[in-house]
């Protein structure tokens, strides 16, 4: 499963200092590279969009659709799960699935948390996606900067149980165990440190028929990213962006080129085509909200 998340690096960038300006050029361009590759490889990705983002290129968003591809909800603001209370976690969702509709004519079955951040604080999201007709999360990855993440690390699509005997499918972002970490293979910004044969056999070892992997437009820039803040900005701000443009763009040049050989080797698929042959077997197992840790009492959801 080839999955993309819909934003605007620069947007997000800017955001981040305060500042609100039209949608950067930068993001179109990005979105025709990522077209392109894909046309190339004849293939399809599930696109997580982001509210603000279908706001700011309503064209771009529906012409992902135009395009076969999947159009799946990101979220309208991009606020961490567990920073929200339920109601506005709702509500922020629901805004971004009106916008969706509205420029794409099509409702989302799939839902990606911003910086993958549904953790143990944030459970009720699950009851939420649920009520909100969604067919499937895709928020559980092995990434480093989720606190109090739920544990152990998933490797397999699952159905959560839910309040009522209702369900919810889990596809986690593919991962693999390194020592006593888990590394998320499936994540692009990873693939710059891993070697391109080892993340292929990696892949290819893996037990799964599926693997869920993650792209951002930004990623499959062609060219250096670069921040842009205005020239009122403070010294601090503007450190702290050339710091985020110094990380993003380290060894950067290597992830289209690793995109393309993940798709020479694997079929890239939609989640929604994934799902529609997970859910017709019974082996997918039926978890709690959360897994059971010895080591640490269970939340109610
Ligand atoms: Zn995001």
């Amino acid at each position: 499963m080839l999955t993309v998340d819909v934003e605007d690096w620069n947007q997000l960038l800017d955001r981040r200092v305060g500042i609100e300006r039209p949608p950067s050029t930068a993001f179109r361009a990005q979105m025709r590279t990522l077209f392109g590759v894909l046309d190339e490889l004849g293939a399809n990705a599930t696109f997580f969009v982001l509210g603000t983002t279908a706001a700011d290129h309503p064209h771009l968003v529906a012409e992902i659709g135009e395009r076969g591809h999947e159009i799946a909800c990101h979220g309208y603001s991009h606020e961490r799960v567990y920073q929200q209370a339920p109601t506005q976690f709702r509500a922020d969702v629901e805004r971004s699935l009106r916008i969706i509709e509205q420029v794409a004519s099509v409702r989302p079955r799939g839902y990606r948390a911003p910086i993958f951040s549904i953790n143990r604080d944030s459970l009720w999201a699950y009851e939420i996606l649920e009520e909100l007709d969604f067919k499937y999360d895709a928020s559980r990855c092995s990434s480093p900067w989720v606190p109090n993440a739920i544990s152990p690390p998933a490797v397999a699509p699952y159905r959560i149980g839910l309040r009522g005997g209702r369900e919810l499918w889990e596809l986690p972002v593919a991962s693999c165990a390194v020592a006593r970490h888990s590394l998320p293979l499936g994540g692009a910004s990873y693939w710059r440190f891993l070697p391109s044969g080892l993340h292929l056999r990696l892949l290819r070892n893996g037990v799964q028929p599926y693997h869920l992997l993650y792209v951002h437009p930004y990623e499959c820039d062609p060219e250096p990213l670069r921040a842009n803040l205005p020239s009122t900005s403070t010294r601090a701000e503007v450190r702290s962006a050339r710091r985020r443009e110094c990380w993003r763009n380290f060894r950067h040049e290597t992830i289209l080129a690793r995109l393309q050989a993940i798709g020479e080797h694997f079929e890239f698929t939609t989640c929604s085509d994934a799902l529609a042959i997970l859910a017709s077997t019974p082996q997918a197992d039926v978890r709690p909200p959360i897994d059971v840790d010895p080591a640490r009492p269970a939340v109610a959801v």
